[in-house]
């Protein structure tokens, strides 16, 4: 059975565009992705938005109609089910490492650390990077407004307090007088 447009809209919208294993969006490869079933359709699965995943061409590719038969096979990571980071830990360098059996299979049938993906992961922390130190920069201009105002506030009073020093000033010099 076909999966319906009304269907394949909600898993697309439900992962915002983005493929469930991998991460990359439908900006950054061009266009639409693809919806794996997750228990393979050839293997007893269904077309329940609960089995439908949004996932790109190559994580579908390399994920092809695995599925875990038997106690004894390894279970892929079900990004519906459970958070990534159950599972994977994303270093410094843009690579994901396993934190379980699931994870290290997972990195492995998908190949997750293919190039691209660890160059889409670099560039994307890279970019929050930039996006944290333009906040600071946003938050530091603020303070310095601030402190702009309240320093010629005190300016204002220090003139007024000078003013009325003259004043009094010139007062008791006019006593002496
Ligand atoms: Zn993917």
């Amino acid at each position: 059975m076909m999966i319906s447009a009304k269907t394949r809209e909600q898993v697309r919208l439900r992962a915002n565009y983005a493929c469930e294993f991998c991460g990359v969006t439908e900006t950054d490869t061009g266009g639409e992705l693809t919806i794996d079933h997750f228990q393979p359709l050839a293997k007893g699965g269904n077309d329940d938005p609960d089995n439908l995943i949004y996932c790109c061409h190559r994580c579908n590719q390399y994920k092809q109609d695995y599925w875990q038969s038997s106690q004894n096979d390894p279970a892929l990571w079900n990004p519906r089910l459970e958070p990534s980071n159950v599972h994977f830990l994303e270093a410094e360098d843009g690579t994901i490492h396993p934190l379980t059996q699931t994870g290290s299979f997972t990195i492995k049938r998908l190949r997750l650390n293919r190039p691209p993906l660890v160059a889409f992961r670099l560039r994307r922390k890279h970019r929050d990077e930039e996006i944290r130190l333009l906040t600071r920069y946003q938050e530091i201009v603020k303070l310095l407004t601030q402190l702009d105002t309240q320093l010629s506030l005190v300016t204002d009073e220090q003139r007024q307090l000078l003013e009325e020093q003259r004043e009094l000033l010139r007062l008791l010099l006019g006593r002496r007088i």
